[in-house]
């Protein structure tokens, strides 16, 4: 549980559960410091298709030391926005999970797909798009692996300096999710101005998912327009058995949530995956869980 809150402050949530607050210069010297000595990770969460195939992996940074393991992305993110610091930090993990990525592929275990979080900090920057492909290019990745995820909150800034940015990469076969869905303001009318094949309907409507509960309806008209739009339709947050079923019978495509996976250090994820390929739908196997 975290907030970002106004006044300069992260607020943060620590293991006995008593609020702590830290600068966010604090926050930002510590992410500084992180970034210049190589003291950031980039885990990776399974993202699961109707069948249990492993389709897709998101990228999450994390933090090497204590500190930042504490404090999570939801709380520095927020800050790495507000200094710029995010311009590097993004960069980073872009690199790293391309990098990554080709590793894998290289080891014959990567069929799956790359999802990457961008902030608007990035996405407005007139070279960003040139940068995406560069890095693509440097791992001689196709560019129809990548995914990335924009927010709607990012997408209300300012949509005229960001669509030439994603109708660039978009012709060059790169693929936009918009995360979150649903926390926002945005119309699925207006985003389908945009090149975007996904939405990941935001995991608040996830947690509150059991039969009859009205989030049923908002997570039913969200899968019925995404539809119409022929938008690939991701559910975040999955936590129990019901949230599958429910999910499923609502017509999602594909499921990522603590029930099938945590995000996970790339030896876990290689781990995970082997088992996975291997396991029939009679263990306890998302195959299984999703069946
Ligand atoms: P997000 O992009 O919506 O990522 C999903 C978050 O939900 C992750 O938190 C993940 O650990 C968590 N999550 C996944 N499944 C479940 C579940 O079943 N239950 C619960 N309660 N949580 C689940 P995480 O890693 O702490 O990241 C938080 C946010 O920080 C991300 O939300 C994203 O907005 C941001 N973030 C993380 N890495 C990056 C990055 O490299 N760049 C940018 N711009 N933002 C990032
Ligand atoms: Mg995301
Ligand atoms: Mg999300
Ligand atoms: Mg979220």
């Amino acid at each position: 549980k975290a907030k970002r809150m106004g006044g300069g402050c992260a607020v943060m949530a620590n293991e006995q559960n008593e609020m702590e607050t830290h600068s966010a210069t604090e926050v930002e010297v510590a992410l500084r410091n992180a970034l210049s000595t190589s003291q950031l990770e980039v885990y990776y969460q399974p993202i699961y298709n109707n069948i249990g195939h492993l389709s897709r992996v998101e990228a999450l940074i994390r933090g090497v030391d204590e500190f930042l393991r504490k404090t999570g992305p939801a709380v520095f993110i927020p800050v790495a926005e507000e200094s710029g610091l995010i311009l590097p930090l993004g960069q980073w993990v872009l690199n790293e999970s391309c990098r990554q990525m080709a590793e894998w592929r290289a080891m014959g275990i990567a069929s799956f797909q790359l999802a990457v979080n961008v902030s608007a900090r990035q996405l407005v920057q007139p070279s960003f798009a040139e940068k995406v492909l560069q890095t693509l290019q440097r791992h001689q990745l196709p560019p129809q692996i990548l995914h990335l995820e924009l927010t709607e909150t990012t997408l209300m800034n300012d949509f005229s300096s960001m669509i030439h940015s994603m109708k660039r990469l978009a012709e060059a076969g790169v693929l936009f999710s918009i995360d979150d869905f649903g926390t926002g303001y945005s119309s699925l009318a207006r985003l389908s101005e945009l090149p975007i094949s996904a939405v990941k309907i935001d995991r608040s409507f996830v947690l509150k998912l059991h039969d009859n509960a009205p989030s049923v309806g908002i997570v039913r008209a969200i899968v019925h327009m995404s539809r119409h739009l022929n938008l690939e339709i991701v559910a975040e947050g999955v936590e129990t058995a019901d949230h599958v079923r429910i999910l499923r019978e609502l017509g999602c495509d594909l499921f990522q949530g603590f029930y099938l996976g945590r995000p996970l250090s790339p030896e876990a994820l290689v781990e995970k995956a082997r088992r996975d390929a291997l396991a029939t739908p009679f263990q306890d196997s998302p195959a299984a869980r999703l069946s």
